[in-house]
């Protein structure tokens, strides 16, 4: 069973301190079940990948045990799939040989430790109950996109049709310890088995290896379900400690930004309307960017990892909101040279801010429809008049989109603090005048899937002058 980890961080052969793995050697341990290996296929500046072989010995994994004859029978003991798919072996593998970097901890480069970096993780065969759409579910909501090819039983006979096992790729920015950590947790949860019996320090494992993630995650059921081998009663006292660890921030606006999210999670929305916002300013050659309404500096952190982005400022009203951005980027541990690129101020869009002025291009990500229409006049003239980038993205929910959301009842917005969603001839309307009184073209683009009579779930408009 093969696992690769690379990144295209530089320079990428930090990857090695990081995972305190030396990138010239091959590192061999001994496991209950045979053998881990691990070693650096490709090792440059540029790029860097980490493979990490299980050499599975499945009559040792059997041999000794009482009760050999289990679940399956004798033949199922001994002729399985465990020597090739990813399973929970893997995730005891992971932990015993890249121990360190899952707890968050690097002797070498701590700081880089704490970074989110471009991460790329490929598994060879992933077994996964329910397939693609559970796959999906399981890492988009984490901000992954990921490839995903189904294996085929035999291309002789397909007939046969597919395996069970995915080749699956996700492509990710995280911090090491972050994406380690939801491997650990999600591939046994994909796999729906383990190889050892689940007592009750399993629930302690997955609220460790989860703190930080589990609680959001809008399919935390199934994941901790799943997790504990569907033991009820373990089940129950999980989630009961999910909800209890979860509870510090239950104010109104945080709750009504969970169902939004929740809502938009099966499309990994957000990541694709950060990822649009990104290309468009890279394809602008924007050098000094802004993000207006920058929320808990989502996309600041993607500005950060890209160097072209030499200045960079994140505004927003919510003193509370800036708190959480520099928590979430890490900025007092972020080495100078980066985070002097960086700039975050509380401000809002509806008054003219001489600190808005001399950048390339800006971004407003889902905040107009949190604006009340009669003040939009004002923050027109303050962005478009007297902020003027060269370039600017405005993204906002399509509303012909929302009948497709099926948790959404009919008449109601995605959100209890937006105060309208438009249409796409409103906002295009809306958007058109704009460039006709300030002396901008403009551009629509759909994001997300887009539906052929009711559009794609987020509209974009790209102005330019
Ligand atoms: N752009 C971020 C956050 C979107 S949520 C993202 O995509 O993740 C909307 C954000 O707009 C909130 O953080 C809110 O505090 C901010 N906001 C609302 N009214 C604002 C105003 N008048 N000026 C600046 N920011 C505002």
């Amino acid at each position: 069973m093969l696992l690769t980890i690379s990144t295209t961080h530089s320079p990428a052969t930090d990857l090695g301190y990081l995972l305190h793995k030396n990138p010239a050697r091959v590192h061999s341990f001994e496991m209950p079940f045979g053998h881990a290996h691990v070693f650096y296929p490709v090792a440059t500046e540029d790029l860097c990948t980490a493979a990490l072989v299980l050499d599975v010995d499945p009559v040792g994994l059997v041999r000794g045990k009482p009760g050999s004859s289990g679940e399956g029978g004798l033949l199922d003991q001994y002729v399985n799939d465990r020597p090739y798919v990813a399973s929970s072996l893997m995730s005891v593998a992971l932990l015993k040989v890249f121990g360190t970097a899952l707890g968050g901890r690097s002797k070498d480069r701590p700081e880089l430790a704490s970074m989110p970096l471009p991460l790329e993780v490929c598994m060879a065969a992933l077994p996964c109950r329910g397939g693609e759409p559970v796959l999906r579910r399981l890492f988009e909501p984490l901000g992954y996109s990921l490839d995903c090819e189904p294996g085929v039983l035999d291309p002789r006979f397909p007939e046969w049709g597919g395996g069970r096992c995915f080749k699956v790729t996700l492509h990710g920015h995280h911090r090491l310890s972050e994406l380690l950590s939801h491997l650990y947790v999600l591939i046994p949860v994909l796999d729906d088995g383990k190889h050892y019996w689940v007592g009750e320090d399993e629930v302690d494992k997955l609220l460790d290896k989860g703190s930080t993630w589990l609680p959001s995650h809008p399919d935390k059921e199934l994941i901790v379900n799943r997790y504990l081998r569907h033991r009820t009663s373990l089940t129950r006292s999980a989630l009961a400690r999910l909800v209890a660890e979860d509870g510090e921030e239950t104010d109104e606006e945080t709750n009504a930004g969970t169902e939004e999210e929740k809502l938009e999670a099966p499309l990994s929305l957000h990541q694709q309307r950060l990822n649009a916002t990104l290309a468009v300013f890279r394809s602008a050659n924007a050098r000094r960017v802004l993000d207006l309404g920058c929320g808990e500096g989502r996309l600041i952190r993607l500005f950060l990892e890209d160097r072209a982005f030499e200045e960079i400022a994140g505004m927003d009203v919510s003193s509370r909101s800036l708190q959480m951005a520099v928590r979430n980027l890490h900025l007092d541990t972020l080495p100078p040279q980066k985070r002097d690129r960086l700039k975050l101020f509380q401000g809002s869009l509806m008054y003219r801010d001489d600190r808005l002025s001399g950048y390339d291009a800006a971004a407003v990500v889902e905040v107009i429809e949190h604006l009340d229409p009669p003040r939009l006049a004002a923050f027109e003239r303050v962005l478009f008049d007297f902020a003027r980038p060269q370039t600017v993205v405005v993204t906002t929910p399509n509303r012909e989109y929302n009948s497709l959301f099926p948790t959404l009842p009919a008449g109601t917005m995605r959100h209890k603090d937006h105060r309208f969603e438009w249409s796409r001839p409103e906002f295009q309307e809306w958007a058109a005048g704009i460039a006709t009184r300030f002396g901008y073209s403009v551009r629509f683009l759909p994001v997300g899937p887009e539906d052929p009579a009711l559009g794609a779930p987020t509209q974009m408009g790209v102005f330019t002058l």
